[in-house]
This record gives structure tokens, sequence and C-alpha cells, in this order.
């Protein structure tokens, strides 16, 4: 299997945020939801081989999206004088649907970051031994 480890560092996050395979850049990631496929359906590579992997997406949520928010937060109260109990009131509503709504990108960039340091590998490359 052709691995393509070329492009930057930059694209291959953009790709996986695009939902797209960071081999082949080609593959849907997800199946329904935010439940990341087996294999890739044009490349075979296996996107999971330990369990809890999507930790390190939910990681790249929670540090991603807060900061936004805040300088949002920031420059409402500040240049636009919006009053800010309303904003402490409805940003971290805003927050947590932000976070809610990000997770699948986030998968996407985190598988990216798994090709980047780990690699992707077919199951003929690399047996799949689940830990257990
Ligand atoms: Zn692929």
């Amino acid at each position: 299997m052709q691995h393509r480890k070329n492009g930057s560092m930059l694209h291959k996050l953009l790709v996986g945020a695009r939902l797209r395979c960071p081999n082949c850049e080609t593959g849907d990631i997800l199946q329904q939801g935010a439940t990341l496929k087996m294999h890739c359906p044009v490349c075979q590579v296996r996107f999971e081989r330990a369990p809890g992997e999507g930790t390190g997406a939910m990681m790249i949520a929670l540090s991603l999206v807060p900061l936004p928010l805040i300088l949002l937060f920031f420059v409402l109260t500040g240049i636009f004088q919006v009053p800010w109990l309303p904003l402490v009131i409805a940003l971290p509503i805003v927050l947590v649907i932000a976070i809610v709504l990000s997770y699948r990108h986030a998968r996407g960039i985190w598988l990216s970051v798994i090709f980047l340091t780990e690699g992707l590998f077919t199951d003929a490359e690399k047996p799949y031994t689940p830990l257990r």
C-alpha cells in the first residue's frame, strides 16, 4: 500500500478536519454520527487500533473550541459594550454546543495526528491485535 506522507502537516490536519482519510485523502472516515469506520473504504488502512483513541479527539475539541469563544466574549464586552452577564450565561451553553458540533472534525484531526506520528497501516501491513 502506498502511504502518502507528502504534503505539509497543516495540509494533513485539514484533510482530517474535512473528514477524509489522511493517507489517501479521499475515503470517508466516519460512519453516522461520530463513529469512526474500521477501515478506509479506499486504501484500507485501519483507523483505530486501540480502544479509547477517541479521547485525543475530545482533547482537541476541548482545547480548540473555547479559545474563539473567550476572544468573542472580550470583543463583545470590550469593543461593543455588550453587557457581560447575559454573555456569561449564554457562552457556556454555546461552548457545549460548539464542542459537540466540532467533535466529528476533531476526530478527523486526531486521526491525522495519528497518521503523522505513528502512521496508519492496513491489516496486511501491520496485523491487528486488539488490546484486551
Ligand atoms: Zn484512505
